[in-house]
């Protein structure tokens, strides 16, 4: 043998030796391991009043309907990670709807509430969503990163280096008032308390505050927030009545308005957060947005489910007497990539608007961004990391 192909051959067996301990050291044969992780996970979150949402695929729950029994009644939300763990992307509609439906099927003979779905691999397909609609799924979290980039890829590991990065994603999400989505896998659960708790605290201590929560309660929150609808009556040339008619969660926020009957706090440099669903503020025009009568309705839909202020209105009376006109008679596109692109565009210049202007905040009871802790258990002992590559093919 030569002395290439001996060292390739070491080097190689060197690599899997490796790779085999790391999955020993991560899983181990029972399931001590992994419920010591998980209830890490669920105990840390608990200092701060939340709970995570676990997804894991049904066969992995099928074999261990008692874990999973036992942290759900913890706390934990526990959400559908496939059947198998498989990548839809693979898969003709067909074939997920026919494995997204065995998987639901174990999920209620163990008797484990589910609301939500997240892909293997984090692939979908446009026909993925109208499944998951079809089958009745409230939500699916799909579109986040994956934490092995900071860990496997960039080789972080050092839990205040983790906590660091997270944190400063925290900020930029809620500077811009968004939700993070933290993928935090259940094997890491140990290794990454404390940079968990960095996060945790963090969030906890920003004013107008982060809300901490699971993600059914954040899809709950959108149903509930999309139907919130604010009513505008002028009452002089400048004063104008609001009624909210919205859950009592809402956040109502009013930009460059002077808020004559209601309670005020401030909330950014152009906004206030008024204390009550109805109020009467002062303003030369409508502190709403008008719509041509050419722009079509799913523009106004778009635009209330954002809860955004929106009217019809004729086009003559329009510039002078809303604080926004549009006339966007091409509506918001038909591929999903245009109406991401349109709608993305016309909430920036919503955003953008400097005059007076009303609005629902995207988050109850006056926070201001959201934060989810979610992990897939992909595998709670080492023989189901095994089984696993043995069930995909
Ligand atoms: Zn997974």
């Amino acid at each position: 043998m030569n002395l290439v192909a001996f060292s390739i051959r070491t080097k190689g067996l060197h690599n899997f030796a490796r790779r085999l301990w790391t999955v020993f050291i991560r899983f181990g044969i029972s399931e001590t391991r992994t419920r010591r992780a998980l209830h890490t996970i669920i105990n840390t979150l608990r200092k701060y009043r939340g709970t995570p949402t676990f997804f894991i695929p049904a066969v992995v729950l099928g074999r261990h309907p008692g874990l999973i029994t036992e942290i759900a009644n913890a706390g934990a939300e526990i959400g559908i990670h496939g059947y198998v763990h498989n990548d839809y992307r693979t898969l003709g509609k067909e074939e997920q709807y026919r494995q997204t439906k065995q998987a639901i099927s174990v999920f209620q003979r163990t008797r484990i509430p589910y609301q939500g779905f997240r892909n293997p691999y984090l692939g979908w397909t446009e026909e993925s969503l109208n499944v998951f609609t079809e089958l009745g799924f409230t939500y699916e979290t799909t579109s986040i990163p994956d934490d092995e980039i900071v860990f496997d890829r960039l080789r972080i590991t050092d839990a205040g280096e983790v906590g660091d990065i997270w944190c400063r994603i925290m900020r930029r999400v809620y500077d811009l008032g968004g939700l993070y989505v933290l993928n935090l896998h259940p094997e890491r659960g140990i290794l990454c308390k404390q940079a968990l708790d960095k996060l945790l605290s963090y969030a906890s201590n920003q004013a107008p505050p982060v809300w901490v929560t699971c993600l059914k309660d954040i899809a709950q929150w959108w149903q509930e927030r999309c139907r919130s609808r604010l009513n505008i009556t002028q009452l002089a040339s400048d004063r104008w009545r609001v009624e909210a008619s919205c859950t009592s969660r809402a956040t109502l926020l009013a930009r460059h308005l002077i808020v004559e009957d209601q309670p005020a706090t401030p909330w950014s440099a152009t906004e206030v957060q008024v204390h009550a669903h109805y109020c009467t503020v002062n303003a030369p025009r409508c502190p709403c947005i008008g719509l041509s009568p050419h722009t079509p309705q799913q523009v106004l839909d778009f635009l209330l489910e954002q809860g955004y202020p929106a009217m019809r209105c004729s086009q003559e009376a329009s510039h002078n007497m809303y604080t926004l006109y549009l006339d966007l008679a091409e509506g918001l596109g038909t591929t999903r990539e245009e109406q991401l692109q349109r709608r993305s565009a016309l909430v920036r210049q919503i955003e953008d608007i400097d005059t007076p202007f009303l609005r629902f905040g995207c988050w109850p009871d006056g926070t201001q961004a959201a934060l989810a802790i979610s992990g897939d258990i992909d595998s709670v002992t080492v023989q189901d990391f095994f089984l696993r590559i043995l069930e995909v093919h």
